[in-house]
């Protein structure tokens, strides 16, 4: 239903290219890095780049798993960049950037899921800037112990894993994943250290129900989650998950006043948030 896909008015924006726009690209280029950004088709590309903001996507650019709202291409990923490492931590020392966002396509393949490798990034951002924030989102690493601590030991300020939807819609949605894994993940995240800050987020528009996403906001408080980002889900292409809704820019302020109402220490929630727009906001900056 074509009809239904219509954009509101809200969810129009120019997209706006600047001479920092086109800095970062050359730069990410020149070094062989890929964003999420542009693999996302991110709407915000515009003003995150003018703004020198990006989030790094780490361990190649296909997927082992098949999201049904995702544009990042998925089949049989490449072999890991051994340089990856140390290109990002170069790239964020010369973009000057405050705080930068790591995040990975899942690696089930990789025995590790990739977790010594989103360490690595970690120690060599870190090892070129004391001050910068570092916040990873990370995949499940199938619910391995072992694989999530060590990415906690390499001590990040943020970890992230998004929920993404309801679990409702997880077989439809996210098939490969389980509901009650990820929000272990977070859980197990404050267990092993409690000073690191935990996100995550879902996406609206789906076909969830209003009381689906309340549940969602108290299993999220319940294992002691700091920050909840909610956007719109965008479809980017007919191959993807249909859009069921365009909700309105009031329902997405009301649950960001429910959410913060609940305890959380922050909430972006408007039509236009993605996990890592803004994502410096959360402390403060
Ligand atoms: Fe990139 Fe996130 Fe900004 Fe989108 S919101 S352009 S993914 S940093
Ligand atoms: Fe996309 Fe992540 Fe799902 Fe892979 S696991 S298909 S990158 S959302």
């Amino acid at each position: 239903d074509t009809k239904r896909e219509v954009k509101p008015d809200w969810l129009k924006i120019p997209f706006r290219k600047t001479g920092h726009s086109e800095e970062v690209e050359k730069l990410l280029k020149d070094l062989g890095l890929n964003t999420v950004c542009d693999e996302a088709n991110c709407p915000n590309r515009g003003e995150c780049f003018s703004k020198k903001r990006a989030t790094f996507m780490i361990l190649g650019s296909i997927c082992t798993r098949n999201c049904t709202f995702c544009n990042v291409s998925k089949g049989e990923p490449g072999h890991v960049d051994p340089m990856e490492p140390v290109n990002i931590g170069k790239a964020i020392k010369e973009m000057k950037m405050k705080h930068v966002v790591i995040t990975s396509v899942t690696r089930d393949d990789l025995p590790d899921g990739g977790s010594g490798h989103f360490a690595k990034v970690i120690e060599e951002i870190k090892k070129r800037d004391t001050d910068v924030i570092v916040e990873v989102l990370i995949p499940d690493f199938e619910g391995s112990y072992e694989d999530l601590k060590t990415v906690v030991e390499a001590n990040p300020h943020i970890i992230n894993h998004n929920l993404e939807t309801v679990p409702e819609l997880y077989d439809e949605v996210r098939p490969m994943a389980e509901y009650e894994r990820s929000l272990e993940l977070l859980k197990r995240v404050k267990g092993m250290d409690p000073e690191i800050y935990t996100k995550s987020g879902i996406m609206l528009g789906l076909g969830e129900k209003k009381h689906q996403v309340l549940k969602v906001l108290e299993d999220l408080k319940n294992v002691g989650c700091d920050f909840v980002t909610i956007g719109q889900y965008l479809r980017p292409s007919q191959n993807h998950h249909e859009v069921v809704e365009f909700v309105h820019p009031d329902v997405f302020e009301e649950y960001r006043l429910i959410a913060l109402d609940m305890g959380f220490k922050y909430v972006a929630s408007s039509p236009f948030v993605r996990s890592s727009y803004n994502a410096e906001e959360a402390l403060g900056k």
